[in-house]
């Protein structure tokens, strides 16, 4: 996939809205070690040439992410406290995350892996752009240990900058390591994609933004790849109503009409997303879609995103409105994926620092705050009553 990597490539318009001081920070993250400038051109064809452009601010390096965060931490979820192999993840009872690849179609700004990201684009992590057989062997095995595992979340890096053949490897190997969806009728996933086999082992997860920055990697065959492998469904993750180019539209519409579940899954962005209005409207258009709002989510305490960072209080009260604002799904309905029970409304959630896990955010989250020599803190409830402090600004 073809990256934009430079000032002078980005469309004309752009390219003039560049600061000085926005290109003598771009130009140096080489040698400051920091994530990359990438965008692919259709997603640099969106942004408004304004440096408070909602899509603009998602891709272009801004000098503030040097500033220090005394929150920030270089494994904002705690992953390696989970690792069970190099390559995966092993949080949560039911299912894992699998890093596939650290390549991304372009690079957000925000990302909570940047760390990672950027240490692999340098080089530094491994050497593959996508996971080895050498290096998948493990993960097997464990899989085969563990039957408790129902789902894997493929993920990175995003893994649709992998060729379908590599993807086709992958999908193939995690399904071997558990045989039992052999026993399902010939030909049924075929003739109905979104069923739930019973008894089949092993659902897959495919975690990208590319829909959305690559639509045009969402060809006939790839779509007929995912098909496939269902039980399978797509996390897309979608910041802004205007990411929902006509190409975007297509793509994802394709994917839905093949019987492909699709979740949405939404950062919190100051500057970008923060306000109900804009998230409204995101909500109601992936609804129409044929998309399944999943996840809003408090932005992770990354190393350089400190200026993306929403207040806690801020997040809740938008979420209240926004709530006021959408007809909510009935109780119980917001997991589910047939779309006759669609919810307009994602859960607010975050991953609470250090690998406290995901918890769905309200006041009640909130069990109190105090002064760290950090700054001051909220201490975050988990599903344990473990408390956890994530900073109050
Ligand atoms: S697509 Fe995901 S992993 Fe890639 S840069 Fe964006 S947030 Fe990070």
């Amino acid at each position: 996939m073809k990256l934009i990597t430079t000032i002078d490539a980005l469309p004309p318009a752009l390219s003039a809205s560049i600061s000085t001081e926005e290109r003598t920070y771009i130009e140096g993250i080489a040698a400051r070690s920091g994530l990359p400038f990438a965008v692919t051109s259709h997603f640099a064809s969106l942004a408004g040439p304004e440096p408070d452009d909602p899509i603009r601010r998602q891709f272009m390096p801004d000098p503030r992410e040097t500033q220090c965060d005394p929150f920030a931490l270089n494994d904002p979820l705690g992953e390696s406290c989970h690792r069970a192999t190099p390559r995966l993840i092993h949080q949560y009872a039911d299912r894992a995350l699998l890093k596939t690849t650290a390549h991304c179609g372009g690079f957000c700004r925000f990302c909570f892996r940047r760390v990672w990201v950027a240490e692999t684009a340098r080089g530094e992590w491994m050497a593959a752009p996508f996971i080895t057989a050498a290096e998948l062997e493990p993960v097997l095995v464990y899989l085969k240990d563990h039957p408790e595992i129902r789902e894997i979340l493929v993920s990175g890096g995003d893994p649709l900058t992998a060729s379908n053949e590599r993807l086709e490897w992958l999908f193939q190997g995690l399904r071997e390591a558990r045989p039992g969806l052999r026993s399902a009728t010939p030909g049924l996933r075929e003739a109905r994609p979104n069923l739930r086999i019973a008894n089949s082992a092993l659902s897959l997860r495919i975690c990208t933004r590319l829909p959305i920055t690559a639509p045009d990697r969402i060809t006939p065959e790839f779509v007929g790849l995912l098909r496939r492998f269902s039980p399978l469904r797509l996390a897309v993750h979608i910041n802004h109503p205007r990411e929902l180019s006509p190409k975007s539209r297509n793509a994802l519409t394709a994917i839905v009409e093949a019987g492909i579940p699709v979740l949405v899954q939404t950062v919190l962005l100051k500057d970008v997303n923060d306000n109900v209005e804009t998230l409204a409207a995101l909500f109601r258009e992936c609804r129409d879609l044929g998309l399944i709002p999943y996840y809003l989510f408090q932005l992770d305490l990354a190393p350089g995103t400190a200026h993306f960072r929403v207040p806690l209080k801020q997040g809740l009260a938008l979420y209240r409105e926004l709530q006021g604002t959408l007809v909510p799904a009935p109780a119980g309905t917001e997991l589910k994926d047939d779309s006759s029970s669609v919810p307009l409304i994602p859960a607010y959630a975050v991953d609470l620092p250090g690998g406290g896990g995901k918890i769905r955010l309200s006041e009640e989250s909130i069990a109190g705050e105090e002064e760290r020599p950090e700054g001051r803190v909220y201490l975050l409830k988990d599903r344990n009553g473990k408390l956890w402090p994530y900073p109050v600004e």
